[in-house]
Parts: C-alpha cells; structure tokens; sequence
C-alpha cells in the first residue's frame, strides 16, 4: 500500500542522479528494486491476555558492498513503503561514507506509548524470530531507529543467541555496552550532525560560538546534536519534541532538558520549565531566523507548504528523509544548504561498523578511538561531497547520491549479475 509515497521521493533522487551521471541503464533498473522485502505478522498476547496483532517488515535494498545494515524502528506510521525508502537510504549512506555494507531497514506498526514495556519485549522477541530467516551477522545486521534502542537490542541479541545456543554478538549494533556495544555508538548520530555542522561553519568561515541552532526532535539524534553543537559554543535557541516546541532566543538550557527527559514520562520534554523559555508551535521552529537548523525526528517535514518560509542559512538533516525534492529545490533557489541525511546522520551507522568489527573481534576499543576514527570518516565523506558540490556547481544532495551511486554500482559491475 502506498501510504505516504515515501519510496516515490528515494526513486526521484536515484533518478535525477542516474541521469545526470549517465548511470548505466541495467544497473540503474536494478537499483530502482529492492532485493528482498519480508512481511509479517506478530501476535502478541498483551498483559491482559487479548491478543493483538502487529505487522512488520524488514527489506534489504542492496548488498552489493557487502551486508545489509539498517535500524528498525517502531512507529504508528511504519509502512513497506517508508521501509524501502529507508532501506535505500541506507545503501547511499553506507557508500557515501564508504563502510562495506549494503542497505536495509525494518519497522513495526506500532505505538509504542500504547504498550507497557513487557508487551514491547514479546512484540521484539517475536518480531525478530519473524525475520530470522533473512537477518544475520553475514546478511543482514539490525540497529536502533525510531522508538528502539540498547535495550531493544538486547532482546533482538538474545533472541537469536537463544535459538543458535551460543552468544552472537554480531548479529545487531547499537547493543549496551555491557552486552557487546561500542563505546560512542548511542551517542554516534548526533556526534556525526554536530561534525557536519562544523566543517559546514568552517568552510563559511563563521565562529561555533556566532551561530543560532534549532533542532526538531528531542530524541536520541536531536538531543545529543544539541547537546554536542552546544557544547561547541552554538547557542540552542529552540528544540521540540511531541509535547511541543521550547524556544529562549539568549539560548536554551540544554543541559538541564537532557535531564529532565531523563526521568520524564515517556522520556518527553512535556511540563519543561525555565526563566526565560517559551513554547512555540512546532511549524514555527521551522521558521526561526536561526542559522542552522536541524530536522531530526522524521521524514516530509519540510515540504512545499513550508520551504518558503524556512529562514535558516543550512539545514543540517539529523533525521532520513525530511525535506522532499521539491522543498529542496525552493530551499537552494533561496541560497540555503541541506547538508543531507544519508552524511548528515551517517555518524550512527558508521559507529554500527566500528561495534560490528569490535563484536567479530571481541576486542573493543575505548570511547576516543571510536571518536578519532568516526571523525575520519566524516571529515573524509565532507570533503568528497564537498568538493564534488562546488566542481559541478551541484547540491550536495545530488554530489552525495552521485558519489554513493557510483560506489554501488562499481561493486555491481565487478560482481555482475548472478548467475
Ligand atoms: N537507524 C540508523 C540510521 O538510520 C542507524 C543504522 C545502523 O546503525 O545500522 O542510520
């Protein structure tokens, strides 16, 4: 079912992409299809013994640089559709940084506010034996997304470790670090928009600490983008989450928000209070005469509707898919840049890399050699989508997609086409 066209806008980029590059015809036709796409159903008996049934789907995109890698997330809106978006996301971001992993992604349709913790756990549990049959530490490696996270994880782990009788830590990243995890990891999205950030400041040559910021979304990736841009001296001055949007022009204690959602209901900024903050409608977050903004909750946020009014001078995309093409399009014919989510958000997966080489070793490395090596990467991948950018005068949207494009379709060639 095609419930946002979501998969529509990732075909739209490969397309642009495809023809300006001059892609060849075959490889451009298999990269218009997933490899693989499995639906299912999990019952879960819930606590009051009615059973309910959630659907869920796990696709592979391609794994033409090698296994698939890709969150799953769980949210009310999760359709096939958004999967193999995201999915093919996946494989541009993994090539665009240069990790040899293909591209996949997983969602259950779910709200997870609706559920206790208990159910949450039946639901993974179930859900993963589901997809047993195409995940696995060779095939196909699990992450967090939306709505998961360490703890999900470890369910995930512990499932397939239960059915292989022995300990597999490499099937999922994003583990706790006391089950396998990297050091960084929870941490490695936000840690990648905040290095973005900087090398986009530092080819404009402005100051860390002249520089306004607004983040949507107060989740794992907005919050520790704010935490971490902050601490670069950028001034916050306004954040949201679903309980709405926080705004203090001298600068938003971030800090403080962090520890609040630490203990709050659902982890939500709802009841925030400090001298000098307001709540604003989340549209006009968007509209704030800020210099960076950052989109870090979920796709088709900025659309046609409200392209027009952003005011930021970039927009740093913490989150897959929040600008559809068109906005795009109008954002650039106004002079803004969209730093776009398959770098801007890579810093996760690229530390999903690092935590699967540590689990295949069993050796871990400690938290700044995580850092100095996610840094490499990101400053590296910047550069070459920077400077491919400013030679053919194109966004960095279509010299990213290029460089990813032509990665996977180089591996496509030396392969060839089985059989
Ligand atoms: N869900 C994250 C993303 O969209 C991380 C994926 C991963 O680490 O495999 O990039």
């Amino acid at each position: 079912m095609m419930k946002n066209g979501v998969f529509d806008m990732a075909l739209e980029q490969l397309d642009t992409t495809a023809k300006r590059i001059k892609l060849n015809p075959n490889i451009h036709r298999v990269l218009r299809h997933c490899e693989k796409e499995l639906t299912v159903s999990c019952p879960v008996v819930m606590n009051d013994g009615r059973i309910e049934v959630f659907e869920g789907h796990r696709v592979q995109h391609s794994s033409a640089r090698g296994p698939c890698k890709g969150g799953i997330r769980f949210h009310q809106d999760v359709s096939v559709d958004e999967v193999k978006a995201l999915a093919m996301w996946m494989t541009w971001k993994c090539a665009v940084v240069n990790i040899p992993f293909g591209g996949a992604k997983g969602g259950v349709q779910v709200d997870v506010t609706k559920l206790e913790k208990e159910e949450i756990r039946r639901l993974t549990r179930r859900f993963t034996v589901n997809i047993m049959p195409i995940i696995g530490p060779r095939h196909d490696i699990p992450a967090p997304d939306v709505n998961t996270n360490a703890e999900t994880m470890g369910w995930i782990m512990d499932t397939v470790s239960m059915y292989q009788g022995s300990t597999v830590l490499d099937i999922v990243t994003g583990k706790s670090l006391d089950l396998g995890g990297s050091a960084g990891r929870k941490e490695a999205t936000g840690r990648g928009v905040m290095l973005n950030t900087m090398e986009l400041l530092k080819r404009w040559q402005i100051d860390p600490s002249k520089t306004s910021v607004a983040v949507q979304g107060f989740g794992n990736v907005g919050s520790v983008s704010a935490d971490l841009l902050h601490k670069e001296g950028c001034r916050i001055v306004a954040v949201s989450d679903v309980s709405g949007a926080y705004y203090n022009p001298a600068g938003l204690p971030i800090r403080d928000m962090l520890e609040y959602c630490a203990t709050s209901k659902n982890n939500t900024l709802e009841g925030f209070d400090a001298a000098g903050v307001s709540k604003i409608k989340n549209a006009e977050l968007f509209e704030l005469d800020v210099d960076i903004l950052v989109p870090a909750a979920l796709e088709k946020q900025i659309t046609k509707e409200n392209a027009e009014k952003v005011k930021a001078r970039a927009i740093i995309e913490g989150a897959n898919g929040p600008t559809t093409p068109e906005a795009e399009r109008i954002m650039t014919k106004n002079g803004k840049v969209v730093v776009p989510d398959i770098l801007a958000n890579s810093g996760g997966v690229v530390v999903s890399y690092f935590e699967w080489v540590q689990s295949i070793q069993s050796f871990f490395w400690d938290e700044n050699e995580v850092n100095k090596n996610l840094k490499k990467v990101i400053v590296r991948a910047f550069e070459d989508v920077w400077n491919l950018a400013q030679r053919d005068k194109i966004m960095l949207r279509d010299a990213a997609t290029q460089i990813a494009v032509q990665r996977v379709a180089q591996a496509m060639e030396y392969r060839g086409i089985f059989p």
